[in-house]
């Protein structure tokens, strides 16, 4: 019986295309302990995927987030095919598979985060169709979008299984060329960016900005102009 190996923290400053196999899987296992300590990824729920080249490294389908091992994670070409499954045997790859492929092929991404945070969660269920904010000093965290932009994150309707949003997570990430996220209605949210460091500050500034709503509203103030006015 094989020793299972410890993930340890990276501390690696390189961000995307030169990155070690070593090191995307080690900070696969590395963030998704961190997110899960955030509340996004409880009950084996939520996802994370990061690219080198072209090589896509992805957890597992269906697995305690926070306690996964390098030896655990598949790596898939830019088809979404495997072409390196995992040491440990047994796991399937993430059903999340099909909609990370969308982030990196539509909008070159290097990383994409799958949360189910219950600020996400909430906040796709306090407007009547998407989600938007505005005047909010956090939104420049946004990429291109400026504090007092009016800022919308499409909201789509939830399937029974994951792999069903497919078709609907592309046209949305398409229509809203200036959002860096889709929300996902009573289920949670994808988020990318150009690298790993871009995509964790993305889904950084976006789960404040989903919590900073589902407040504001709590208050009745209106998140869509950031409380104000
Ligand atoms: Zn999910």
């Amino acid at each position: 019986m094989s020793e299972k190996t410890l993930w340890k923290p990276t501390f690696t400053t390189r961000k995307r295309d030169d990155l070690t196999d070593a090191e995307a899987r080690a900070l696969i296992c590395e963030l998704c302990h961190h997110f899960y300590q955030q509340g996004w990824a409880s009950g084996t729920g939520g996802g994370f995927s990061v690219r080198s080249g072209e090589r896509i490294f992805m957890a597992p389908s269906g697995v305690q987030k926070e306690r996964m091992m390098p030896e655990d994670i598949f790596v898939l070409n830019m088809d979404g095919e495997v072409i390196e499954p995992p040491q440990t045997p047994g796991l399937k790859v993430s059903a999340c598979q099909p909609l990370f492929m969308h982030a990196y092929k539509l909008r070159n991404a290097g990383a994409v985060v799958h949360s189910h945070g219950m600020y996400a969660m909430l906040a796709t269920l306090i407007y009547k169709e998407n989600f938007v904010i505005s005047n909010q000093e956090m939104l420049k965290g946004i990429q291109g979008v400026g504090a007092f932009d009016k800022h919308e994150v499409p909201v789509i309707s939830n399937t029974a299984y994951e792999e069903e949003l497919t078709d609907s997570l592309e046209e949305a990430i398409k229509a809203y060329p200036k959002a860096q996220a889709v929300l996902v209605k009573g289920h949670g949210v994808y988020i990318w960016g150009r690298d790993w460091m871009h995509a964790k500050a993305q889904a950084e500034c976006y789960h404040y900005l989903f919590e900073a709503a589902v407040r504001l509203k709590q208050l009745g103030l209106d998140p869509s102009r950031g409380g104000l006015g």
